[in-house]
């Protein structure tokens, strides 16, 4: 039983953050989860214990920018369930500078996370999901794909790209009954938000309790990302399709 009863679901960047989150209430409502995640994360830990509440976890190490990686990951989780019917592409990194002062590689490795990562997840996961008959891809862009953050250029467009990855995907694929849409959350009390905040303060930029307080009244807790994106990788949401749902308590209202 469960709002995901029946469901597998393939959580990337499952180990930590919104993403462990998402694995634990994803495996409550009834999914078969395999975590992705990277070698030195959580990942089997978490997995673990989710096997010891009565659900049912794999952890399948990758670095989700890597294509032979992601493959193995997908085939394994594949292996163990079956095809994979919900995909929740979530892993994702920060980087905060001024703009001239970015290099390339970096450049290069933030596209590669957040985004190849997309593309490679996706197309790995999509074969399987068509030939069970459909299923639904979340994926976590963010407020910074809409609202531009100083020191961030480089981070808002991965999220600007990941914003229209999931529109794209689901006009795309809408006649093989998948749904795409994705999750745009504010800033989130996880390992990634607090080193954001630390990141934005060393530039002067105003991050204090009240200046959050007055953007998006306090900090968003993982397991509200993680419900908005239940609720999307849900029977519950099946005609919502190439959308964006923010979680951010209107900061994006405003
Ligand atoms: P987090 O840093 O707490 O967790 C991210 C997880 O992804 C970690 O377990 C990490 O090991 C994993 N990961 C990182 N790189 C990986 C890689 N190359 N391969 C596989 N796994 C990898 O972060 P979080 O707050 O849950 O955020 C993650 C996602 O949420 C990102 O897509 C981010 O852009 C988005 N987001 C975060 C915030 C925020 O304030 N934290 C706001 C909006 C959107």
């Amino acid at each position: 039983s469960g709002r995901l009863a029946g469901k597998i679901a393939l959580i990337s960047g499952g180990a930590g953050g919104c993403g462990l989150a998402a694995s634990e209430l994803f495996a409550q409502e009834g999914a078969k989860v395999g975590i992705v995640d990277l070698p030195s994360s959580r990942g089997e830990e978490v997995a673990a214990g989710i096997r010891a509440a009565g659900g049912e976890a794999i952890f399948a190490p990758a670095d989700v920018s890597v294509s032979r990686d992601v493959t193995a990951a997908v085939k394994a989780v594949e292996a163990a369930f079956g095809a994979i019917t919900v995909l929740f592409n979530h892993a994702g990194i920060l980087a905060v500078g001024p703009f001239l002062e970015t290099e390339e590689d970096e450049w290069d490795r933030l596209m590669a996370v957040n985004v190849r990562s997309m593309f490679l997840m996706t197309k790995a996961v999509l074969p399987g999901m068509i030939v069970a008959g459909g299923g639904s891809i979340v994926s976590t862009s963010s407020i910074s794909a809409v609202a531009a953050t100083p020191m961030e250029v480089l981070y808002d467009t991965t999220k600007g790209a990941c914003h229209m990855f999931a529109r794209a995907i689901a006009v795309e694929f809408r006649d093989r009954n998948i749904r795409s849409n994705a999750v745009c959350p504010g800033f989130i009390a996880t390992d990634h938000g607090k080193r954001e905040l630390v990141g934005l303060a060393k530039y002067g930029i105003d991050v204090s309790d009240a200046a959050i307080a007055a953007q998006q009244g306090r900090l968003c807790e993982p397991i509200e990302v993680a419900r908005a994106a239940l609720f999307l990788a849900s029977d519950e949401a099946s005609f919502i399709n190439g959308t964006h749902l923010f979680v951010d308590n209107g900061f994006t209202a405003v």
